[in-house]
């Protein structure tokens, strides 16, 4: 009987479903309608765009939800072993036209829509951003979500639903003014609250040890307790089933309620206290490869380890095996040091909770977790003052002190007597104060540690961890990385994709980019450069109409749009850029008219958020913005050159800017950009590279040709040698006279001008801008020659274009599942669920 009416249930459930997730046009307008008002109770009647963004995004969430309920139940109950990847941010980039096109309904909604009165495109613009990241690193784990969702892989990501997120920026007389972003001012319809998936975070306190019937056991107690809610967030992959779960934790005051001040009538101090605890995830720090260092960080970093590991062996317990069976069911990825407490933390559930001898507990926590290094700057290095840590973590900082006795113990009977190196390997800096290295903890509790690009590979062996590497050579990996192609692609590009798709008489190549390679065969038929250039021509139109309207200035589509577009860095060296404007600037200015027909006209486009507290780079925004305003002003100039800053860089604006490049600059000092993501997603949208030898803008070069890539400037061990002895050189005589225009107060004041200066002197030339100023001429001169030959361009670009298939977000996944977390696809097919309960 009780089978009969599972079997029943069974069959009810699937035909209400099945109903539920029609595809036609007219299920999908009672949906939205529905939405509008059963949920956001509008009058069907009445309601304006953003109410329709809301529906429309509500009603495709819908249809997340059964497939991610099926695909996490099907995980369950095949006992899959799944990978979980942490990280402190996740730069999701706007969800509605990426879902409905990953859900193959695009067109079926547009339609729907159009029928309603509204269009999608202008919907799609209604969603706020969620900036929850502050550049590559979060985008990098936003991209590795769709490929391993595409891909079939059992993997949840875990993060901070921070409730502000990357402030916006608004630039005002030139400057950088940061606005607070309360992203979720009007609800987020791509969340869903789980109150029912809380756990208690515990802070402070103090370890005490007591002997039960001859045994020690410690317990960490007292201290303040914050409850962490979970919010998933499904994450749908193309064309499969799979939906994946991204869950962000957000703090809350504890459940329960301090009765004891209640009772001493201390009422609002209780409930200041309680405040206190919801602070904790509502900023995300903005800075980006530098480390702020602060205590709120150290406790966001615990929160949400200490929240997802107490997730993960809920999870693992369901399944009721051993606890030694916990290394076959789960892989833990730390997307940079941030989420290196998850070490200690685990070890301590281990031994404390779960009773394991330490020897076994640190087996299997070096096996379950792998780290990614994301930077060799030193000064993005994360290191925490002991002291803090024992306050706010004792129990923790007994455990590291545990794992740096036993690492040591080793590395002096492979090195006996040396103290140097025990010195540099330890996990605790000697100082005033003492500091926890947390990227060397990472290293020593990680099964396996990747950089990711070649280069940067290298160089976190030699540079970065030197003993550690000859200590434990197979540790240390390269997992160069990649982006999406459906969203950096299809998403931002439908022009190229059409091209691409229209010729490939295929579209198979979303999912699977060699078949790009194909397209080098076309480059001998005009018909196809033509198309390719007409997608260029619309694309570049797109961001002259974002130009026109943000500052009223028309832009010639003819002329070349060279374009640099990242956070700005020091590094990263916008300030080589915008001196190189200055200096065609004033090249122009001196060349008669006969002369000037054969300047190629330029769009010079800046974009990319300083941090909030980084001085130098603010006053290269200001710097930009005056040479911006003096060169668009300059009628002489005519159109030969524009220059723009636009301001409030994210991934809605990303996806407008990068389709529209026939140049972008990727020209950080060589052995500086780890790797580097926007390189790869220009060149797959048909732009070529101005770039140094540096990060993956090698790989990128090998795998395009050298032809078809303009490389410039010292290479990595150059800059080192440059360094170390540190020579006199002559200025380049251009650059003086440019530096004499910014002295003379043309573009900026005094107080912007003379610290940018003073680092353009031989002996102050730490990022190479001196030493590759002439070389960096030299490159653009070649760039302004090769435009000259319009079709010859194209090709350049179509054979890169077909040459990327490496750089794909899917090749990079593939290798993390195998060389990494050794796992496999699960792709649910819908027949296959059972219901069990
Ligand atoms: N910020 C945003 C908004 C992005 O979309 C990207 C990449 O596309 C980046 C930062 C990283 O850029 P880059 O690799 O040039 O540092």
């Amino acid at each position: 009987v009780e089978e009969d009416e599972q079997s029943r249930r069974k069959s009810l459930l699937y035909s209400l479903m099945s109903q539920y997730l029609s595809r036609d046009v007219s299920s999908i307008e009672r949906y939205i309608v529905d939405h509008v008002e059963h949920t956001l109770a509008r009058t069907r009647f009445n309601f304006d765009k953003f109410d329709a963004y809301l529906a429309t995004a509500l009603s495709v969430r819908d249809r997340l939800i059964e497939s991610w309920n099926d695909t996490q139940q099907y995980f369950t109950e095949a006992g899959v072993k799944r990978a979980y990847y942490l990280s402190m941010e996740f730069l999701m980039g706007r969800q509605l036209q990426n879902a409905l096109i990953n859900l193959g309904i695009h067109d079926q909604y547009r339609e729907a829509l159009k029928e309603l009165g509204f269009e999608l495109s202008i919907l799609e613009d209604e969603e706020p951003e969620p900036g929850l990241g502050n550049g590559g690193l979060g985008r990098l784990a936003a991209c590795y979500m769709d490929s391993l969702a595409t891909l079939n892989y059992p993997v949840w990501g875990y993060g901070i639903r921070y409730q502000y997120g990357m402030f916006e920026q608004k630039i005002k007389d030139g400057n950088q003014i940061e606005i607070p972003d309360f992203w979720l001012a009007k609800g987020n319809p791509w969340e869903m609250q789980r109150l029912d998936v809380t756990y208690p975070v515990q802070f402070y306190g103090h370890v005490s040890v007591t002997n039960k019937d001859g045994k020690l056991q410690v317990r960490w107690e007292g201290g303040q307790m914050v409850r962490a809610i979970a919010y998933d967030i499904p994450i749908p992959g193309f064309d499969t089933y799979n939906v994946l779960n991204l869950r962000l934790w957000s703090s809350s005051p504890p459940e329960e309620f301090d009765l004891e001040a209640f009772n001493r009538g201390d009422y609002f101090s209780s409930i200041g206290e309680k405040q206190l605890a919801e602070k904790l995830t509502s900023v995300l720090y903005p800075n980006d490869s530098t480390e702020a260092g602060k205590e709120l960080r150290l406790k966001q970093q615990y929160f949400f380890v200490s929240a997802t590991l107490q997730d993960i062996m809920r999870r693992f317990k369901k399944l009721q095996l051993p606890i030694q069976q916990l290394v076959n069911k789960a892989a833990i990825q730390l997307n940079d040091t941030h989420p290196t407490i998850a070490i200690p933390e685990l070890l301590r559930l281990l031994i404390d909770k779960e009773g394991l001898g330490w020897e076994e507990a640190w087996d299997w926590t070096v096996q379950i977790f792998s780290y990614t290094n994301h930077t060799v700057l030193p000064e993005a290095l994360e290191k925490w003052p002991v002291t803090l840590m024992e306050r706010l973590l004792p129990r923790h900082m007994q455990i590291i002190y545990e794992i740096n006795r036993r690492h040591l113990e080793w590395v002096s009977q492979m090195f006996p007597g040396d103290e140097k190196i025990l010195e540099s390997v330890s996990l605790i800096e000697d100082g005033f104060p003492k500091m926890v290295r947390m990227a060397s903890l990472a290293v020593v509790g990680s099964h396996r540690v990747n950089g990711v690009a070649a280069l940067h590979s290298e160089l976190v062996k030699k540079q970065l961890f030197p003993h550690f590497a000859v200590m434990t050579p197979d540790k240390f990996l390269n997992i160069t990385n990649g982006v999406t192609p459906r969203r950096w692609i299809v998403v931002a590009n439908p022009a190229l994709s059409a091209v691409f798709t229209r010729w490939l008489e295929t579209d198979d190549w979303i999912t699977d980019t060699r078949l790009l390679n194909q397209l080098e065969q076309f480059q001998k038929h005009d018909d196809f450069i033509r198309e390719i250039e007409e997608a260029k021509r619309s694309n570049k139109q797109r961001l002259a109409m974002r130009i026109s309207q943000q500052f009223g200035i028309q832009v010639d589509n003819n002329a070349l749009f060279d374009i640099q577009v990242k956070r700005i860095h020091e590094y990263k060296r916008q300030l080589l850029n915008i001196l190189g404007v200055i200096h065609r600037y004033l090249f122009i200015k001196q060349l008669d008219t006969e002369k000037r027909k054969y300047v190629v006209p330029r769009v010079v486009v800046f974009a990319g958020k300083a941090a909030a507290s980084y001085a130098q780079a603010k006053r290269i925004i200001r710097l930009i913005n005056g040479v911006s305003s003096v060169v668009n002003n300059d009628p002489s100039i005519d159109d030969l050159l524009k220059v723009f800053f636009l301001p409030n860089y994210n991934v809605s604006l990303a996806e407008d800017i990068i389709p529209a490049s026939d140049i972008s600059q990727h020209i950080s000092t060589a052995g500086m950009e780890a790797s580097g993501t926007s390189n790869m997603k220009f060149v797959m949208n048909g732009g070529l590279i101005l770039g140094t030898m540096d990060g993956a803008n090698i790989e990128i070069l090998q795998n395009i040709g050298n032809e078809n890539i303009f490389i410039f400037g010292l290479n990595s061990d150059q800059v080192l040698d440059a360094r170390r002895s540190n020579e006199e050189f002559p200025l380049d005589p251009r650059l003086e006279k440019v530096k004499q225009t910014i002295a003379d107060g043309t573009f900026c004041n005094q107080k912007v001008a003379e610290p940018i200066l003073s680092c353009l002197v031989p002996k102050n030339d730490f990022y190479m801008i001196c030493r590759d100023f002439p070389s960096y001429l030299e490159a653009q001169d070649a760039i302004d020659e090769a435009f000259k030959d319009k079709k010859e361009w194209t090709k350049k670009t179509i054979r890169s274009m077909a040459r990327m298939y490496y750089f794909s977000s899917d090749r990079a996944v593939e290798e993390y599942a195998q060389k990494i977390w050794n796992i496999e696809p699960a792709p649910f097919i819908p027949s296959t669920i059972s219901f069990k309960d």
